[in-house]
């Protein structure tokens, strides 16, 4: 999350506002013996000794099993690893996708084969966006999405526009940026989702912004009764400094203009799928697709994003070496927006008191002088990720220092330190997913309010995290943590309209499954109701 800030000229004030001002203003910094499946240790088996491509066909069927057919098995097998060996490392999902899912992902893939890069459709919708003609309806249209801003925030937008895609029988066409490519394995089969770099208008993607002539937001406000079936393209501003005008897009009615426009260019920071549950014609669809709300992100993020061989290499040998033998494995995700360089010690303190009272780590016996410990003991593995060291080494030294009361032994680890947020840089994206992703291989997580890189990693573990709350005022919070609704990530920044009546409305009150998230009062996150009612 970069920035964010609640946008001022929402169009309206939904009823939490008054109450946090100050959030508001805080809100402007930030810009084993879980046994390895036998199933697993079968592949696991496969992997070391380096047997994967001599049993193609097994390995196929375990993935299928086990994917419950999210994934097509139409993949060469060695380009990307980690989608046919990441099931040795998971346990299965309680979840099971729709068999409308299913069969949505495969038209999809047909949809892109069709209309991929270099394929004659592609070539010619291209052609149309160059001569500007607008000629007769084609079967390809396309949403473009640009590579922008962290890489969590990255891989919550990029889910967005596939399910936006998806939605509106689209193709999805990715800006490779920096290292997209260097990050992800290729999702559809066959043919690329990679944007050609020849794209004709490819350069002007870091010119898009609020202010861009271009977007849909600013058309409208020069004409509002513009004809968009007109246009070969409309950059849509869904960054969370977009205005009213550009709010429009979660309205049916302008979605119905919006879809005669054959290229979509997006640039997003925000996870906004939960507004799309907010529009009526995508209801029944969204519905048949998903019918627990909560699975969406950890679907979409299985089916979608899958590291690549170098990334794959950090998150199996990191796993192996350190989390793979523990009994349990805790994840700690400490991300702090305080200015300043830190550990501070109330940060400290709320890690420690979450864990504690949440009994994801024993307590310390200090009194006793306890040289020797009783065997067969449990062990814990908890995975500290944080861009500084100094919360890591705190919490190791206390298990080292202390035995534990339960005679249980806690080994703390933290991947890597990389002091500050870097963009643009390979190794340390590559280490920022990789660690987004072993997270997601834990038991049990925390994670930091706010943080996408938490909700990615809670995602794609199906998992329902303790979120520590954002600390005011340079003070440990009391409560520490709550655990969160449902595994599905927070929408920032989403509009607050009701399209019909066209006033303001608070839409984390419309539907039972759309609610206000628990890091951020004015946030948006999909929940199942029955999951709701059972964590208040
Ligand atoms: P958010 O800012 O927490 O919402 O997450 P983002 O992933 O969008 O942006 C934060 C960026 O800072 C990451 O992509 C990384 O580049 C870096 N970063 C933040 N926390 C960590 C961490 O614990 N480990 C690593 N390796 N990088 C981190």
């Amino acid at each position: 999350m970069k920035r964010l800030r609640r946008n001022p000229t929402d169009q309206s004030k939904h009823s939490d506002q008054q109450n946090d001002g100050a959030v508001a203003r805080i809100a402007e910094i930030k810009c084993g013996s879980n046994p390895i499946k036998l199933m697993g240790v079968f592949v696991v088996c496969l992997m070391v000794t380096g047997l994967e491509d001599d049993f193609p066909t097994a390995v196929d069927v375990l993935t299928d099993k086990v994917l419950d057919g999210l994934l097509s098995s139409d993949f060469d097998k060695s380009s990307c690893l980690s989608r046919y060996q990441s099931v040795a490392y998971r346990k299965e999902s309680a979840h099971k996708p729709s068999s409308h899912l299913i069969s949505r992902l495969r038209s999809y893939e047909a949809l892109h084969r069709r209309c991929g890069p270099y394929t004659q459709s592609y070539n010619k919708t291209v052609e149309k966006l160059i001569s500007g003609q607008h000629t007769e309806i084609s079967e390809c249209n396309y949403v473009v999405w640009i590579s922008f801003s962290g890489l969590g925030n990255r891989i919550l937008t990029l889910a967005s526009a596939f399910l936006y895609a998806l939605l509106t029988n689209r193709v999805l066409l990715v800006d490779r940026g920096v290292d997209m490519a260097d990050l992800f394995c290729e999702p559809f089969p066959k043919v690329s989702w990679l944007l050609p770099s020849d794209f004709p208008i490819a350069n002007h993607f870091n010119n898009f912004d609020q202010k861009s002539p271009h977007s849909y937001g600013n058309m409208l406000k020069r004409n509002p009764v513009t004809q968009l079936s007109t246009l070969q393209f409309s950059y849509l501003h869904l960054v969370h400094d977009y205005d009213d005008q550009d709010k429009l897009f979660f309205c049916d009615q302008d979605q119905t203009s919006i879809q005669k426009v054959p290229w979509l260019i997006m640039k997003s920071d925000n996870y906004f799928i939960p507004s799309l549950f907010l529009i009526p014609s995508f209801e029944q669809e969204l519905n048949n697709l998903f019918p627990e709300k909560e699975t969406v992100f950890h679907f979409l993020g299985r089916y979608l994003f899958h590291p690549t061989n170098p990334v794959w290499g950090l998150i199996s040998r990191y796993y192996q070496a350190y989390l793979a033998k523990a009994d349990e494995k805790i994840g700690l995700q400490i991300r702090v927006f305080d200015t300043g360089t830190g550990p501070f010690q109330y940060v400290l303190d709320q890690i420690l008191a979450c864990s504690l009272k949440e009994k994801l780590l024993p307590e310390i016996n200090q009194n006793e002088d306890v040289g020797s410990f009783p065997l067969n003991q449990k062990t814990k593995a908890v995975l500290m990720t944080s861009l500084n060291a100094g919360y890591f080494e705190r919490v190791r030294d206390i298990y080292w220092e202390f035995p534990t009361v339960t005679g249980e032994v806690i080994g703390v680890y933290q991947p890597s330190h990389e002091e500050y947020q870097q963009t643009e840089k390979h190794v340390h994206n590559r280490k920022a997913w990789a660690e987004m992703y072993l997270l997601s291989l834990t038991d049990k997580l925390v994670t930091s309010s706010w943080s996408t890189f938490g909700y990615v990693a809670q995602g794609l573990g199906g998992l329902k995290p303790w979120i520590l709350y954002k600390p005011e005022n340079q003070t440990a919070p009391d409560p520490p943590c709550r655990r969160a609704m449902s595994m599905e990530p927070c929408f920032h920044a989403p509009p607050f309209y009701d399209c019909k009546r066209k006033t303001g409305v608070d839409t984390g009150a419309l539907v039972p499954h759309v609610r206000h998230c628990e890091d951020m009062s004015w946030g948006l996150k999909l929940v199942d109701r029955e999951n709701e009612m059972w964590t208040r």
